[in-house]
């Protein structure tokens, strides 16, 4: 075990004997002798609810219906943030999950539109099957004067008109107030002039290139609503993360008071750290080791939870791996009893709801012991109270974590909540850090609305619903605005008059072009070859290094290989196909420093924020068994794709290396290795995925003229991450630094400094240079060792 983190050495020191506990004994006694996987476990106590009296202001309408379902009495923090509501505060509800968040907006909305016939409100949801849930809910407490509605792309046109004219409270999402109601809002004069409240439900995924898109779109829509007269209160609510109500401002635009401390109950829950161990027999890339995976010691543990006779689920990221998972554990236990490898299935999306709720029962009423899944059953799905959840690696944030955990345990019971480490730097570090899974959190919700990229489009937007004035310009988009709509105007998109900007062409809104949910360029489509299906999109950016000829392509779960890749008509062919190998493209790439904006030096390092250019060209690519071993490698001769963002870089001098006990030669690995560790940690800080950021190393570079370490947003204009890791510096290199050092692996390996998005193919890498240089630089930033 890589000692020193307060681990729990063995099955006997986990305390008491609740329901949670005695799984993880079960569990761990699976175990092969000498084996400690376990890093950490600990009893999260069962917490009790603190509930209030209904506020004064809600009428008794509003309140029966919840008291006949036996809400008696709300919990404190659904109250706290209805009462900041109906007084017009904008407020952000921040708690976890399955603690009634919806409550705290259907209060006051349900209370004003009961109580006042005139007034409207709007729900906003990321996801149709959540807004879907929200409705029906809605629907079934009946209150008086309510007329709820969807309006959606699913939407019938005749219906449209009744939703429009009727309706007093309208579910919709981002992509339809974008593209349906903004453009158009003159048909929604009277809706919009009476908007009293606008809900923002589940608001943390609004993060990233998505959340600066809806970052704007709420300000398009305050502007038009200010058109009308009406300045609506927001109500959002969030999974929890690091200040939720600084992320809902920028989201908003608007101050935002958040409501945090949790008053709803919870059972007690054994939460435990697992890391595969390294396996002897197998080495991967250049010859590192391979652990265990994730996906085997799940089968492994679900088996042994079904034999204890718990519901259990686990997690496994793909529809493939949820496969294989659910086999593994009926092949365990079909040695031991075949009836009860009967009890194990596997659920996806993709499943019918006859079938899917088919499923749901059995796992509810135990006539099904165990279930593997992918992500599916995250959101909008009615599975909660069972005894034990397995999480197969970190789902990438801690409220995706805490989502699935919660599914154990809901109704009061106490559970087992096991997250299991796949090789990666992120997971190493949390099984080693469990304050960073169980304390506060560090990980904030990052959005840029200031982006260029995706001002420009939605200022267009802008201007062809309502002229700009100078003012809305700067409500829109700050100073950065005012630049970017002088490009708009000397592109021929808007023109200026006295009233200020115009849309130049009437006829043809700009709305069907702007993707806020991608990167505002063509999409490449998946197409299917021999049926001609069209399976989904990628990002034009990264297509040459994820859907290149020879590529297999993970997509919804379902794995492809790719035939033929047309840049120039955004089409990609591939056929369903789930080879052996997996395939990593190999990259050439170069970066340059267009402008930078902030330095410090301290002594002998300099770090920096600025805007960049990055230049990347994949020249081929190598197939890879999951032991790691490299079948071969193909070339390619694929376009460059150059990209302006946003970096943070830092450099150290040469004579601060060489005293740091690195000799030149080493440097190339040692700087390398750093910056795939750090790149694999900024999710920490940070809510994004690795593959939204990139990096470059170099011993010597040009611009910066000293050994420089960069770590770029991967999205045109960035959307906020090497902003954040900038601002977070020294958490996020000091996390970088304890996840290398915590892998017991001699030299490097998934888990620490290798990375499966390496154009260089992991070479060079240096595991121990890579801690000297990170040692050099949280030494100068005044950061004590750990
Ligand atoms: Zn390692
Ligand atoms: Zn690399």
């Amino acid at each position: 075990m890589g000692g020193g983190h307060g681990l729990v050495d063995g099955p006997a020191a986990l305390p008491g004997d609740t329901r949670g506990a005695q799984l993880l004994r079960r569990v761990l006694a699976g175990t092969p002798e000498g084996e400690s996987p376990l890093t950490h476990a600990e009893i999260v106590p069962a917490r009790d609810g603190r509930t209030t009296g209904w506020p004064e202001w809600v009428p008794e309408s509003v309140r029966a219906p919840f008291v006949a379902r036996g809400v008696e009495r709300p919990w404190k923090h659904q109250v706290a943030a209805a009462d900041r509501a109906w007084a017009g505060e904008h407020v952000v509800v921040s708690t976890g999950t399955a603690s009634g968040k919806s409550l705290a907006y259907q209060l006051p909305v349900l209370s004003s539109l009961h109580t006042d016939p005139r007034a409207t409100a709007l729900y906003l949801s990321p996801t149709k099957a959540l807004g879907a849930d929200q409705l029906r809910t809605v629907h079934d407490l009946r209150v008086d004067g309510v007329r709820a509605a969807s309006y959606d792309g699913d939407t019938p046109i005749p219906e449209r008109d009744w939703v429009r004219q009727h309706a007093n409270w309208v579910f919709t999402n981002p992509d339809m107030l974008h593209r349906g109601v903004l453009p158009r809002h003159g048909r929604w004069t009277t809706f919009l002039r009476r908007l009293r409240y606008v809900v923002i439900d589940e608001c943390h995924t609004y993060r990233g290139l998505f959340g600066s898109h809806v970052a704007l779109l709420m300000r398009r829509l305050r502007r038009v609503c200010a058109r009308y007269g009406a300045h609506p209160t927001f109500v959002l609510a969030s999974a929890t993360v690091s200040e939720p109500a600084a992320s809902a401002s920028v989201l908003t635009g608007l101050d935002v008071v958040e409501v945090t401390d949790d008053g709803s109950p919870r059972g007690a829950r054994a939460v435990a750290l697992w890391e595969p161990p390294l396996l002897e027999e197998v080495t991967g890339e250049n010859g590192a080791p391979v652990r265990r995976s994730a996906g085997a010691e799940t089968a492994r543990m679900l088996a042994d939870l079904v034999l204890e006779g718990a519901r259990s689920l686990a997690f496994v990221r793909s529809r493939r791996g949820a496969e294989l998972t659910a086999l593994g554990a009926r092949r365990v236990l079909a040695e031991v009893d075949p009836e009860l490898a009967g009890q194990v299935a596997a659920y996806r999306a993709g499943y019918l709801p006859e079938e899917r709720r088919e499923l749901e029962q059995a796992l509810l009423t135990g006539a099904l012991r165990g279930v593997a899944t992918t992500n599916a059953l995250e959101l909008g799905v009615d599975i909660a109270g069972l005894d034990a959840v397995v999480v197969a690696g970190f789902p990438g944030t801690r409220a995706s974590f805490w989502q699935q955990a919660g599914r154990a345990g809901r109704s009061g019971d106490d559970a087992l909540v096991v997250l299991v480490a796949r090789d990666d730097p992120l997971d190493t570090y949390l099984v080693h850090h469990p304050q960073a899974m169980l304390g506060a959190p560090l990980e904030r919700c990052v959005l840029d609305p200031t982006n260029p990229y995706v001002l420009a489009p939605h200022l267009a937007c802008a201007a062809s619903e309502i002229p700009l004035t100078r003012d809305d310009v700067a409500a829109l988009g700050g100073t950065a605005a005012l630049s970017v709509v002088d490009d708009l105007v000397a592109e021929g998109l808007l023109r200026r008059r006295r009233g200020g900007w115009f849309w130049s062409h009437p006829t043809d809104r700009p709305h069907a072009g702007v993707d806020i949910r991608g990167s505002g360029g063509e999409q490449v489509v998946l197409v299917e070859s021999d049926t001609g299906r069209m399976l989904g999109t990628v990002d034009p950016g990264t297509a040459p290094a994820t859907v290149h000829p020879g590529a297999v392509h993970l997509h919804q779960g379902e794995s492809y290989v790719v035939d033929a890749l047309d840049l120039d008509e955004g089409l990609a062919h591939v056929h369903a196909e789930d080879p052996e190998w997996t395939t990593q493209a190999r990259t050439v790439i170069d970066i340059s420093v267009e402008e930078t904006e902030q330095c410090a030096g301290y002594g002998e390092l300099q770090v920096c924020l600025g805007s960049v250019e990055v230049t990347e060209q994949v020249v081929g690519y190598l197939r890879k068994l999951p032991s790691g071993r490299v079948l071969d490698s193909t070339p390619l001769d694929m376009p460059a794709r150059s990209l302006r963002t946003r970096a943070v870089w830092y450099t150290l001098s040469e004579p601060a290396l060489l005293a740091a006990g690195l000799v030149p030669a080493r440097w190339p690995g040692a700087l390398h290795a750093a910056e795939h560790a750090a790149i694999g940690l900024l999710p920490l800080v940070a809510t994004c995925d690795r593959w939204d950021i990139g990096g470059v190393s170099t011993a010597l570079h040009p611009d910066t003229g000293h050994p420089t370490v960069f770590v770029h947003d991967g999205h045109p204009g960035g959307a906020g991450f090497a902003d954040r890791a900038h601002e977070a510096l020294r958490e996020w290199l000091t996390a970088t630094r304890a996840a290398i050092s915590d892998c017991e692996c001699p030299s490097g390996c998934p888990s620490c400094v290798q990375s499966p998005k390496c154009g260089n193919g992991n070479d060079p890498l240096d595991k121990a240079g890579a801690i000297l240089v990170l040692d050099a630089v949280l030494g100068r930033l005044g950061v004590a060792p750990d």
